[in-house]
């Protein structure tokens, strides 16, 4: 009752004078030995508010005669009396000041919760129609309208039509009357498509498609669980807000288990924690508790499936302490340090704040109001939205760890100042590319690279200038190689080239173009600083069968030797 008293204080104070004028009305009712009637003689009637007799028959089935004999408590005309009673009675007295015979309707837009309605029409102390629906025959009963009992009933001129309705309930009470004439009638039953449901509920399947393709896209349990948690949701939101009774004209027992959804939701919402949160691996006391949760949450499901009626009397109990739980998890691994909870915690108290008016109002501590009648849903709705924040959060962030450790890799594997791969990856790669070539059967050659006189550009320019000259080769080497070459930079001023599918022919011919490449580059280094430099290369194919790619290369930097003996610039190859 805090939150309520907190947040709606000018409401508190509007239901209490409401409660102390219907407390009158009911003495004033006693003293005078009846009860107060609605006049229905204007023009139009349109009443959607308005005192109803109320009584809880829970010890012994009550008739309608032994009924109408008994004191009704005055409620309004959309009660909230809580869990507990299962049968129930309402009484609505209509007294028609003007001239002409009234035909009106009585509608009970909430009629798909239950499961059975009797109404008594009663006029001069005497019983003058009678009508049942038993909501498990419910879609071929004639005053059931896509959800909505509609019982037509007439109040002649002068006189006074009292309806008693007996209800009897699943496990919350869920009435709801309006009195209208045939006009307003057909402008509600018009008017009854729950679009904003429907469009909480196109919404959230939409997430479900959405998080399919993502689960399909990263195998990630998470998108999984998070589907599950809303449909669940959908289903819940469906079944109670009536689109399911709309959509398919379904009532009764074939659908009130689906409120089963009811622990499933938390059940996928704990499970998604679980796993987005790793509490498991990190916060093992968190991931206890958690568990304990769940067992309570999987007992009741596993209860519920043989009687639903029964699991639901405690569900809001249990959706209190799931609340109180999940939410002090999350503090305890807020404090921790993890980075998505303070989002979840955001979406999460939307949840908790909206289910505890909804709670409250089940059973029946609070008058309802849009939006503790309609509070789990759109509790649902703000945490699903949330939540669907945190699985793209989440995706960033590992995507942002890939990128990382692929960084580190391609940092491991290449030359800082030529770009190349290193040595290290060369001799790992070339390996596994011998391998290929091998079982391919396909050639694979090598050639080795020497720069000519490299001392010398070092000694008459700078180091830097020798730098440049050793990026300007590696530029030349990449460029004049094919894309499927491992191109190295072996240290130094040497390189190596592996070549894929080429003889020693091809190896040589590709040797040439680079060779040609080097010797027709000018290194820029410095204003008016002009640099050529050559290369001395030497190639091999590799003897896949019999050799290693180092013995090949070994073989290359002989004929890289002749090379520079025989006066270099210049390619030899390896016989
Ligand atoms: P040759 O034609 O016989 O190959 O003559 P050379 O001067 O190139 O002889 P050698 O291969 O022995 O010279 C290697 C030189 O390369 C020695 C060293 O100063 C230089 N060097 C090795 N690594 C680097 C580097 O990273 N940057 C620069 N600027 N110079 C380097
Ligand atoms: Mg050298
Ligand atoms: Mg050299």
């Amino acid at each position: 009752m805090q939150l309520q008293e907190i947040s709606f204080a000018p409401r508190i104070l509007a239901t209490l004078t409401m409660k102390v004028c219907l407390l009158l009305l009911w003495v004033i009712s006693f003293a005078a030995h009846a009860a107060p009637a609605l006049d229905v003689g204007g023009p139009q009637v349109r009443l959607t508010d308005f005192p109803v007799g109320y009584l809880v028959d829970d010890s012994q089935p009550m008739n309608y005669e032994a009924a109408r004999e008994q004191a009704y408590a005055p409620t309004d005309s959309t009660p909230a009396p809580g869990t507990g009673a299962s049968v129930t009675w309402h009484r609505i007295a209509l007294n028609n000041s003007g001239a002409e015979a009234k035909a009106l309707f009585l509608h009970m837009p909430a009629a798909f919760q239950v499961r059975g309605v009797t109404i008594y029409e009663e006029r001069s102390q005497r019983l003058v129609g009678q009508a049942e629906v038993d909501l498990n025959s419910a879609r071929d009963n004639e005053l059931m309208h896509r959800g909505t009992i509609v019982y037509p009933f007439s109040v002649p001129a002068g006189e006074t039509t009292v309806l008693y309705i007996r209800s009897q309930l699943y496990s919350h009470q869920w009435f709801e009357a309006e009195i209208y004439d045939d006009k307003h009638s057909r402008q509600a039953l018009a008017a009854g498509a729950h679009l904003d449901i429907a469009l909480l509920v196109g919404m959230m399947l939409a997430l479900v498609f959405y998080n399919g393709l993502l689960y399909l896209a990263t195998s990630k349990k998470e998108n999984i669980l998070y589907s599950l948690y809303l449909i669940s949701g959908v289903v819940w939101i469906a079944l109670s807000y009536g689109l399911i009774a709309q959509a398919f004209n379904v009532y009764g027992d074939a659908v009130f288990i689906l409120n089963l959804s009811v622990f499933t939701m938390p059940i996928f919402l704990v499970l998604f924690m679980m796993v987005i949160f790793e509490t498991r691996e990190f916060y093992v006391t968190e991931h206890r508790i958690l568990q304990g949760l769940l067992a309570l949450l999987v007992a009741g499901f596993c209860y519920g499936l043989f009687d639903i009626e029964g699991a639901l009397i405690p569900a809001s109990s249990l959706a209190a302490l799931m609340m109180v739980t999940t939410l002090s998890v999350s503090v305890s691994i807020w404090r921790k340090g993890n980075p998505l909870v303070k989002f979840f915690l955001v979406g999460h108290s939307f949840f908790i704040v909206f289910n505890a008016f909804a709670v409250l109002f089940y059973k029946g501590l609070m008058e309802p109001n849009y939006f503790n009648s309609y509070g789990v849903g759109i509790g649902i709705v703000m945490e699903a939205i949330t939540l669907a924040f945190i699985i793209s959060y989440r995706i960033k962030l590992l995507e942002e760890i890939r990128t990382q450790q692929d960084e580190l890799k391609r940092q491991a594997a290449t030359d800082p100042l030529t770009q190349l791969y290193n040595r290290r990856y060369f001799v790992a790669e070339g390996e596994s590319l011998a391998e290929q070539a091998r079982t391919l059967g396909v050639p694979l050659s090598v050639i080795t690279l020497d720069i000519d006189h490299f001392k010398a550009v070092n000694d008459t320019y700078g180091h830097h200038a020798g730098d440049l000259v050793l990026k300007a080769v590696a530029g030349n080497l990449q460029a004049f190689s094919r894309d499927r070459d491992l191109v190295a930079r072996f240290g130094g001023e040497e390189f190596v080239i592996l070549l894929p599918g080429a003889d020693r022919g091809e190896a040589e011919r590709c040797a040439e173009r680079i060779r040609g490449g080097v010797e027709g580059d000018v290194v820029q280094a410095a204003d008016k600083v002009s640099i050529r430099v050559t290369v001395s290369l030497g190639v091999a194919q590799v003897n896949t069968a019999a050799e290693s790619v180092e013995e090949a290369v070994n073989r290359a930097d002989k004929a890289l030797y002749t090379a520079k003996t025989g006066g270099r610039n210049r390619v030899c190859c390896a016989t």
